[in-house]
């Protein structure tokens, strides 16, 4: 069997910085404000390690709250101070990024759209911070339908893929003549995407590694399907013999890895260490 890493692939920049700072503060009386990353391998570490992980700010009557890479709207801010709580901001450069865009936009006067999903927290925050005249749009096909504007200013959260930005930004240009475009997108999606889509075109199987729950990995195994057969696992345990040794030449097989920006590189390495014992059969 032959094992082959994708370039790009596993912890982006925002997550390695949130787990950073988790651990710094860690000390039992600590929690980030929901799960700090997609991963419930990586999130119940923390939790060993003395980070826990709450739901809502209501539940945090005391020590200190982590805002993770995703961001919240500024209200959240107002609420830790008014409960006299310690914060701690791990919100990604990249994401904050965004939110000041979409702020000084509505600030200059400019209608705002934000191309990006409407239930992801990060795009939640970007709305909150903008506060007012703000639509998030998910699709070209909505974007048809926006309503023409004055003055239109165009952000988008940080994981869209390049493309999605590019089609919905092609049909927004005809509703103003006034348009001003912030391209807030951050380059780790698409290097993960690009470089998956690399190797999964030269392998004979793709094993996708990252949280059920992780949107961006999820994303990954989908386009490696499209090039060969591939299987989503969220640990080395879940690794099956009969997807490899069914193989009719064992030692020619060619196995790709990536994983998602949430996958932390333990998990990585546990997947390559239980190949190489196939590898030895
Ligand atoms: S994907 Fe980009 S914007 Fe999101 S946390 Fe990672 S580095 Fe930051």
């Amino acid at each position: 069997m032959k094992i082959f890493l994708a370039e790009y692939l596993g912890f982006c920049y925002g997550v390695k910085r949130a787990i950073k700072i988790a651990k710094e503060n860690a000390d039992g009386k600590c929690c980030t404000l929901g799960p700090i990353i997609h991963n419930p391998q990586m999130v119940e570490r923390l939790r060993e390690e003395g980070v826990d992980a709450a739901e809502n700010l209501s539940s945090i009557n005391e020590g200190t709250v982590i805002i993770r890479s995703h961001g919240v709207g500024p209200k959240i801010y107002d609420e830790i101070k008014a409960k006299g709580l310690r914060l701690v901001d791990a919100t990604c450069p990249h994401v904050k990024r965004a939110q000041m865009a979409a702020r000084e936009l509505v600030n200059e006067g400019y209608d705002v759209v934000i191309v990006g999903e409407k239930n992801h927290p990060e795009v939640k925050s970007i709305l909150e911070w903008a506060e007012k005249n703000t639509t998030i749009i998910e699709t070209a096909a909505e974007a048809e339908k926006f309503a023409p504007c004055q003055r239109l200013g165009i952000v988008s959260q940080t994981t869209v893929s390049g493309m999605r930005f590019e089609e919905i930004v092609l049909q927004l240009l005809k509703k103003s003549s006034d348009i001003k475009i912030l391209r807030t997108i951050c380059t780790a999606t698409d290097q993960r995407q690009k470089a998956a889509m690399e190797l999964a075109e030269k392998v004979d199987v793709m094993l996708v590694v990252g949280g059920r729950n992780s949107a961006n990995t999820t994303k990954l195994a989908k386009l490696c399907e499209k090039k060969c057969i591939t299987y989503h696992i969220e640990t080395a345990e879940e690794i099956l013999p009969e997807w490899f040794i069914q193989s009719e030449n064992l030692s020619a097989l060619k196995v790709g890895i990536t994983a998602g920006a949430s996958t932390p590189d333990w998990i990585i390495k546990e997947v390559t260490e239980k190949l190489k014992v196939y590898d030895e059969l």
